[in-house]
């Protein structure tokens, strides 16, 4: 699960595919530039919650403002940094909230390219509605983080059951078993431990489901604390790695490195 294969034309990308900028809760669009530009990231996505999205009237704003000040900080230069339109909703599947970030593959260039309807803390149909009308994957976000530090072990075991039924459901393509902002708080290491049991239950069942490391940054510094690392000819090719299933969670940070050594040990 941890090594690379050297191919033919084939480069090595990063990409932090959840990033906040909601207003009061996400950095600023300017920060959000700078921290992207800084992680040395090659592909980020901006994922705010429907809610604030819909209440916004121009809801691609955001996303473009940081598009805009990357291109100004790396005008001129060789660097290439993909930038993906994307959102982070509740999706009550089976009576279990689980959060999701669908993560759109058509480039969104202003705010009319951005679905009217966005599920906020509705069912699959929803999910199902968005999957079928704009291409694009689906994260299944921080599996683990609501369940808190001390987990009692029937509840344990339902949520991992339920995370199973998600799967069959077909409309989730990776699980987000690294979730910067959870390795950056006190109370990780349980969190993070059922994230990746819940991955590797989940794979049984859906063999191809990618696993994918985040920074789910509020704030700008932890931008690409974590990262998902894919083998591709351009960045656009993170949705194919992701639907094959062929990504690796990378940890740029030291501080987190040493987190998640310290969870399960030197790989
Ligand atoms: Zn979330
Ligand atoms: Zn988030």
């Amino acid at each position: 699960m941890w090594l690379y294969y050297a191919t033919n034309n084939m480069s090595r990308f990063n990409a932090d595919l959840h990033i906040h900028t909601d207003p009061g809760h996400g950095d600023t669009p300017e920060n959000t530039a700078e921290g992207i530009v800084a992680s040395g990231i090659d592909v980020f996505a901006i994922t705010d919650h429907a809610s604030a999205l819909l209440k916004s009237e121009n809801p691609a704003e955001r996303y473009l403002d940081v598009r805009k000040t990357i291109r100004k900080l790396v005008g001129g230069t060789r660097r290439r940094i993909l930038g993906l339109f994307g959102v982070e909703m509740s999706i009550i599947f089976e009576g279990i909230s689980h959060h999701v970030c669908y993560i759109f593959e058509r480039p969104v260039n202003s705010s009319a390219d951005v679905p009217l309807i966005l599920p906020v803390g509705s069912g699959p149909k929803d999910l199902e509605y968005l999957r079928d009308n704009y291409s694009g994957v689906a994260l299944l976000c921080h599996p683990a983080l609501r369940m808190g530090g001390q987990v009692h072990h029937r509840r344990r075991h339902r949520r991992v059951a339920a995370i199973a039924d998600f799967m069959e459901s077909g409309l989730v393509d990776a699980v987000e078993g690294f979730n910067g902002a959870v390795l950056s708080n006190g109370s990780s290491e349980e969190i993070t431990r059922l994230g990746i049991e819940m991955f590797s239950e989940a794979k049984k069942i859906k063999p191809n489901l990618a696993l994918v490391a985040c920074s789910d940054a509020h704030r700008a510094r932890i931008i690409g604390s974590v990262a998902t690392r894919f083998m591709g000819k351009k960045p656009e090719d993170i949705f194919d790695a992701i639907r094959r299933g062929d990504t690796n969670p990378i940890f740029i940070r030291d501080t987190v490195l040493r987190k998640v050594q310290e969870i399960f040990g030197e790989a």
